[in-house]
């Protein structure tokens, strides 16, 4: 049995052929499978109970559905998405004044294990397919018309796992979300947040993705990094800013740093300074986010007087600067907080 959203449309009219169909019914069957995103083939009505019988016995739809909702105080709500295999991922849709973002996983865990993110204490499970990636984009669609009735605004790659560490099926999944034939999303309200993997942040740019880009940068003191984000000891920072230089050079875009301000950790002035110094290296602008406490992990909220030092420190450089609120506290929906807890704890 083949998952048939992971095979070409060439593919699919090949197997038709061979069964005596005819080659336009590989759009037809496309249709159903994005445009209208049918978990089952005895829905694809305008297909012969015959070809709907051949398809279920040689191809399955790796399906993901929303089996949780919670919601919180502001709105934001946190849905587990259980995939064909039974294994579950998280999501979040979060309301803001004019949008609506979608914050999906690519990733069942994630092998990165960044010291102050739940999902990292779990370990790697799978790469999600492209059809378990789009679901989850097309489901949050839904629930935000239903739920809000208004229309998802923002795609963002931010739930459990590094998407480019599942490069192919990350990118898939993007252009079944933009095309016409699938949801037809815009590329300039998707983005990719990466922990930093330098060869597929080049890749991007040569494949002329033209997406935003994310980095959790967290702290441009290497020592530091290397402590909270293990993968550092891998990519030097020095190579990172290598490598988004031939991206903001490549597609003419810049990139975004993430910071989340720990207390005592990245928040001093000799932070602020090293990220200063790090910016002006890159076409870049600062998300600096609060950072919300996860159990058992022993990481504190800056205080407000370091964090409005620290932002004050950054403006007086023009540095391009927004302070972000996380939302969905009280659900262990906010960045770093997704973990699977019903499964894994
Ligand atoms: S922050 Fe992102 S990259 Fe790091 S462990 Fe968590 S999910 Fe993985």
């Amino acid at each position: 049995m083949q998952n048939i959203r992971s095979v070409s449309l060439n593919s699919i009219i090949e197997f038709l052929e061979k069964n005596g169909e005819k080659p336009y019914r590989a759009n037809q069957i496309s249709d159903w499978l994005w445009k209208y995103r049918v978990s089952s083939f005895d829905k694809m009505k305008n297909l012969s109970l015959n070809l709907q019988e051949i398809l279920s016995k040689n191809f399955f739809i790796d399906a993901a559905k929303i089996t949780t909702q919670q919601f919180s105080d502001d709105n934001t709500i946190k849905v587990a998405f259980t995939l064909f295999d039974n294994q579950a991922v998280e999501g979040v849709l979060i309301p803001s004044d004019k949008r609506v973002t979608a914050c999906i996983s690519s990733q069942v865990g994630c092998a990165l294990g960044c010291k102050f993110c739940a999902t990292g204490q779990f370990g790697f499970s799978r790469n999600l397919s492209a059809g378990e990636i789009y679901d989850q984009a097309f489901l949050l669609a839904e629930l935000s018309q239903k739920q809000y009735d208004l229309p998802l605004t923002n795609i963002v790659f931010m739930g459990m796992g590094e998407p480019l560490l599942n490069y192919e099926n990350v990118i898939l999944a993007i252009n079944w979300i933009t095309s016409q034939k699938g949801m037809g999303f815009s590329t300039k309200r998707i983005t990719i947040s990466t922990a930093g993997i330098p060869d597929k942040i080049e890749q991007l740019a040569k494949d002329n993705i033209k997406v935003n880009l994310a980095l959790s940068l967290h702290t441009a003191i290497p020592t530091v990094r290397q402590e909270l984000l293990p993968v550092a000891n891998k990519y030097t920072l020095e190579r990172i800013a290598q490598a988004l230089k031939f991206y903001t050079s490549t597609l003419k875009k810049e990139v975004t740093f993430e910071y989340l301000l720990l207390k005592g950790i990245n928040d001093s002035l000799n932070d602020a300074k090293a990220l200063i110094n790090y910016c002006s290296h890159v076409a870049s602008k600062v998300n600096v986010i609060e950072y919300n406490p996860v159990t058992n992990l022993p990481f504190e909220k800056s205080t407000p007087e370091n964090t409005a030092l620290f932002l004050k420190t950054l403006f007086a450089k023009n540095l391009n600067v927004k302070l972000r609120q996380s939302r969905g506290k009280d659900i262990d929906a906010a960045c770093g907080q997704l973990a699977n807890k019903e499964r894994n704890t």
